[in-house]
């Protein structure tokens, strides 16, 4: 079987476990609980094995290049079914490529071992504030950890993290490679997010934690080396677009259901809506195989990156607001889908740095404008 069928053939099994992970994700979000049963799922499916290169038992999605349009599809019909599901394997999609592409062998093999036996990996990045930022000190052949992680999605239920951490006297960060429930912390964050409950996003202390040296994952400067740092976004960008396919879902269900589906103001706001996600979804399918395949200019890359991930959040921010619009307070009851995924959509669009981005795309295609017409290979 060639990668290209086992994708298709994960994609298949997603479609047939989808509604059950949608009609599972009111009672998660109100119990602002981890979908453990979901990622048991998913692993029956080979979903969480997919991201493996193929010399470790996956199908290399998202970590080898070719797969960019099956990886879009993949995320975004998990952002349909579940954004918290979608954002818990994405984390996990990206965690595994930064050991696969910066790793050593041992690591690799390592984590490929881990995966096999239904390991979930998170990638924490986020520094808990000033002082409490996570580093760490050697002694002898260990690294002796201190401070933490803030927003750390699946705290307390994924098996294993990568961390960005910086080495004492030195700037750039490392990258880190931990196995989990070896002493860590893990608190609720002081203020819990109004939306993505399911994603279990807390903050972890490791002070005091000791672990093997061998766990430093590549080179100084490694995380942020681009075009990987900045293109990785698309990823998210691809759950987020799932979340407005839903939505698009729920808004054509409901007006069919209030007989209001035949008004011209309603169909003009669904139509708008529905060109606004295929018009991000094409510019996924550019940006994401741009990102996958390493095929232009590292700069072109991230530029292009920039413009989809800004096009999709727009989309999504107007659907939303049409929306809620067509269906007025019914949009708003609580624990209804439409409320839920809204509320989650509207959280998760929340990525870093979004001015920053279009501020360097702008100006990177401002010159080179032709660096966008090429077709996609
Ligand atoms: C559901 C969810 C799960 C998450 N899970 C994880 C996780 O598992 N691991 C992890 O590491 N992180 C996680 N995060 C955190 C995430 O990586 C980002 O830190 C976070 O989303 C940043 O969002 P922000 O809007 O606060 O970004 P910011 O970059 O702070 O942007 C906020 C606004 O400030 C502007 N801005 C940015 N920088 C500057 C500046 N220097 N000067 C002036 N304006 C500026 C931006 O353009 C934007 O308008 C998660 C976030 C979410 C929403």
């Amino acid at each position: 079987m060639t990668p290209d069928d086992r994708s298709a053939g994960l994609l298949e099994a997603l479609a047939a476990l989808s509604p059950k992970l949608a009609n599972r994700a009111t009672a998660l979000d109100r119990e602002g609980r981890f979908p453990t049963q979901d990622i048991a799922d998913l692993e029956a499916i080979g979903g969480l094995i997919a991201s493996l290169p193929r010399d470790l038992g996956g199908f290399g999605l998202g970590t080898e290049p070719g797969q960019g349009l099956q990886l879009l599809d993949y995320l975004e019909a998990l952002g349909t079914a579940n954004l918290s599901v979608g954002r818990i394997v994405e984390a996990h999609i990206n965690a595994l490529r930064l050991i696969m592409r910066c790793g050593n062998e041992g690591l690799r093999e390592e984590a490929a071992s881990a995966v096999r036996a239904g390991g979930l990996f998170a990638l924490w990045v986020t520094d808990a504030p000033g002082e409490s930022a996570l580093r760490f000190e050697r002694e002898g052949g260990a690294l002796i950890l201190r401070g933490g992680k803030a927003f750390c999605s699946g705290a307390g239920h994924v098996t294993h993290a990568v961390v960005t951490a910086a080495e004492a006297g030195t700037d750039a960060p490392r990258l880190l490679m931990l196995d989990l429930d070896r002493g860590e912390r893990v608190s609720p964050l002081p203020t819990a997010m109004s939306g993505m409950r399911a994603a279990v996003t807390g903050q972890v202390d490791f002070t005091k934690l000791r672990v093997d040296g061998g766990r430093i994952i590549g080179q100084p400067g490694d995380y942020m080396r681009e075009p990987d740092f900045s293109a990785g976004a698309w990823r998210s960008s691809a759950v987020a677009l799932g979340g407005l396919r839903a939505l698009l879902g729920l808004l054509g269900n409901a007006l069919v259901v209030r007989g209001r589906d035949s008004d011209p103001h309603q169909r003009v706001r669904y139509g708008e809506t529905l060109m606004a996600y295929r018009t991000g979804q094409l510019w996924l399918e550019q940006a994401g195989q741009a990102a996958e395949n390493l095929i232009a200019p590292p700069e072109q890359i991230v530029a292009t990156v920039g413009l989809a991930r800004t096009i999709v959040e727009r989309a999504c921010l107007d659907g939303i607001e049409r929306v809620q619009r067509s269906l007025g307070l019914s949009a708003f009851l609580s624990g209804t889908a439409v409320e839920r995924v809204a509320r989650d959509l509207q959280t998760y669009l929340r990525q870093p740095a979004i001015d920053e981005v279009l501020v360097q795309a702008g100006g990177y295609f401002m010159t080179r404008p032709d660096g966008l017409w090429g077709r996609r290979s």
